[in-house]
């Protein structure tokens, strides 16, 4: 058989084509590993290879007949179609990338080549196509990828990827203007490590470093490693140093405070970090990676296992952070029956129906021996960061149990104690029986307390705070959202929650008679609090005008300095006693 190529392919006779018989030829299109697809001029499908079935996954009783279209992913964007018609016409060819639709329905990329056969009068016979999958080479480019930019021994990125990585975050944090921390953390006296029990040992503990550095911070943080126990955290969109101070404070514990158990041995792994924070130390990774190196040595020479700011000032700042962690850890561990820096101040509640104190407000205070009163805006968030919430949380509980059976004990009655709960406690599995036990332990009753949680503590973990809230509600404790308004609520939700009164935010009464914007806000706070069938109760009621104006809008209660300051128990007990009666007030 004589092969004439078609016009505008390759010259046959030169490549020996005129040699093969039909027999080998077929055997090329069946033996290729190639898929190769052949469809006639209205581009019906009329042959194909094995390689074609193996790679679609068809047979080809299912195509035959069929237009090509069938494999089409509807994915290409219709720009590639057009070009891909108008080579086949005009030049007889086309070839490029396109993305194709298995039988079980996958995608994958394939690299496509298509000419065309015509016949004498230059009507189109045939398309014949030939694809190889790209998938496999994809994933062998990935995996180079991989290699290039990651350490192998940890997985976590290189320098180089950290380079491009940071450059990013620098990039768009300037577009926003805002803060990116960069922590340069060292291990102290890795080397003997390596020299004493070996580069295995070495290597398996900064595996576990790295483990450990990918733990302590969010997922879109960066942590790498920049060569021997080197490694960088990068924490973009700080809000403040004293964040990045309480981070790698949690990164130096994380690090030296457990041991890393490699084979049979226990070792400590000590940090000295340093830290240069964009934009202020640096607007660029040079100089940034300069100065938290600096700092690092700075760290070092400290005597290890403690971060150093570059700025001075940061330090200083750190260090007060850390001053008040430190001081609240040892007021916490010392808390004993009777000595404490803590205490509780108690606030009354009044109902604006009856004139009756309805409630007390157990406040926490903590007065320090150099220090004095520390307000709880400053240390329950310092206590909630670090944990210390739950035995602070579990002392208040308990304190306010035994501050109510002194109440009772001396007559005074017909009013609930709240008590302020945070997440954290919200969520420990320990607040049931702590509840139950303090109630047990002073012969109380659940009616003669109430739980304060804040709007956006009751807003995290919907389906979990709910089944908690029901538990405390179905024992016949009130349930009051704090802080009502600052949050974000979603309404729908507030439906669900077995509470039963709202509290509206201090902020909103502040500015009640001049903002119009927040005079709105209270009035439909009450308004949606009460269709919700909730009592409404206001925080931070400072003048009658706020009293009168709140009255007006129907708020049940009112809690504030108008009428009390938070005292000290025994102070309370002489205002309940000289509280007018009631009767004596109308
Ligand atoms: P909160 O629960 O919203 O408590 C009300 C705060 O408003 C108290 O501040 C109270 O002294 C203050 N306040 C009440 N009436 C007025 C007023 O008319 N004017 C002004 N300017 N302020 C008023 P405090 O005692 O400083 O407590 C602040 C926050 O600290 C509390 O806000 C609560 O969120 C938290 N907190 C206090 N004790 C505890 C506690 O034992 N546990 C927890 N988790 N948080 C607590
Ligand atoms: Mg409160
Ligand atoms: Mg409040």
């Amino acid at each position: 058989m004589t092969l004439t190529p078609p016009p505008g392919t390759m010259d046959a006779p030169l490549l020996g084509l005129d040699n093969l018989s039909r027999d080998a030829l077929l055997m090329v299109l069946l033996q290729s590993t190639e898929a190769m697809l052949v469809s006639d001029g209205d581009n019906r499908i009329v042959a194909i290879n094995p390689a074609f079935c193996q790679l679609t996954g068809y047979t080809p009783e299912e195509i035959i007949g069929k237009n090509p279209r069938m494999f089409s992913s509807g994915r290409v964007a219709p720009s590639v179609h057009e070009a891909f018609w108008l080579a086949l016409q005009n030049e007889g060819r086309w070839q490029g990338e396109m993305l194709d639709r298995r039988k079980d329905g996958s995608l994958y990329p394939i690299w496509l080549g298509v000419s065309v056969l015509r016949d004498p009068t230059g009507k189109i016979k045939n398309h014949i196509a030939r694809f190889t999958d790209l998938g496999e080479r994809n994933e062998a480019r990935n995996q180079l990828a991989h290699l290039a930019y990651h350490d192998p021994l940890t997985h976590l990125p290189n320098r180089l990827a950290f380079e491009s990585q940071f450059q990013q975050s620098i990039h768009s944090c300037e577009r926003d203007a805002r803060q990116v921390a960069l922590m340069l953390i060292d291990l102290d006296q890795f080397k003997k490590v390596n020299d004493t029990l070996g580069h295995h040992v070495g290597d398996e503990l900064l595996k576990s470093v790295a483990l450990r550095l990918r733990d302590c911070v969010r997922a879109s943080d960066i942590v790498a490693r920049l060569g021997g126990d080197e490694f960088v955290v990068v924490l973009p969109d700080i809000e403040s140093a004293l964040m990045v101070a309480s981070i790698a404070g949690k990164v130096q514990r994380s690090l030296a405070d457990t041991s890393h158990n490699i084979g049979t041995h226990a070792l400590y792994a000590t940090p000295s970090i340093g830290i240069s924070l964009f934009p202020s130390d640096g607007r660029d990774t040079e100089t940034l990676l300069r100065n938290a190196d600096a700092a690092m040595y700075h760290a070092k020479n400290a005597g290890r296992n403690n971060y150093q700011f570059y700025a001075a000032s940061m330090n200083e700042a750190a260090g007060e952070r850390l001053f008040m962690e430190n001081a609240l850890r040892q007021a916490v561990s010392s808390i004993t029956p009777d000595n404490s820096q803590f205490s509780l101040h108690f606030q009354p509640q009044i109902s604006l129906a009856s004139g009756e104190i309805v409630g007390l407000e157990a406040l926490a205070r903590w007065t320090h021996p150099e220090l004095g009163e520390i307000p709880p805006a400053r240390f329950i968030p310092i206590a909630e960061e670090t944990g210390l919430i739950q035995p602070l949380g579990d002392w208040v509980f308990w304190e306010t149990c035994r501050n109510t059976r002194a109440f009772r004990d001396a007559g005074l009655t017909g009013f609930r104690l709240a008590v302020n709960i945070s997440a954290q406690q919200l969520r420990h599995e320990n607040l049931p029986f702590t509840v139950h036990g303090a109630l047990a332990c002073y012969d109380l009753l659940p009616s003669d307390i109430e739980l304060e949680i804040t709007e956006s503590t009751a807003m995290q973990n919907p389906d979990l705070t709910i089944s908690i809230l029901n538990h405390f509600a179905d024992m016949g404790i009130v349930l009051a959202i704090d802080d009502f308004g600052t949050g974000y609520s979603s309404l729908a939700y507030l439906k669900h929650l077995p509470i039963h009164r709202l509290k509206l935010d201090r902020s909103f009464v502040k500015d009640l008679e001049t903002d119009a914007n927040d005079a709105a806000i209270c009035s439909a706070t009450v308004a949606l609090g009460h269709n919700l069938g909730l009592e409404l109760v206001a925080e931070g009621v400072e003048t009658t005008a706020q009293r009168d104006y709140l009255a007006k809008l129907g708020c049940d209660i009112m809690q504030g300095f108008l009428y009390s300051k938070p005292l000290p128990a025994a102070r309370i007990v002489d205002f309940l006693l000289a509280y007018p009666s009631p009767s004596a007030l109308n």
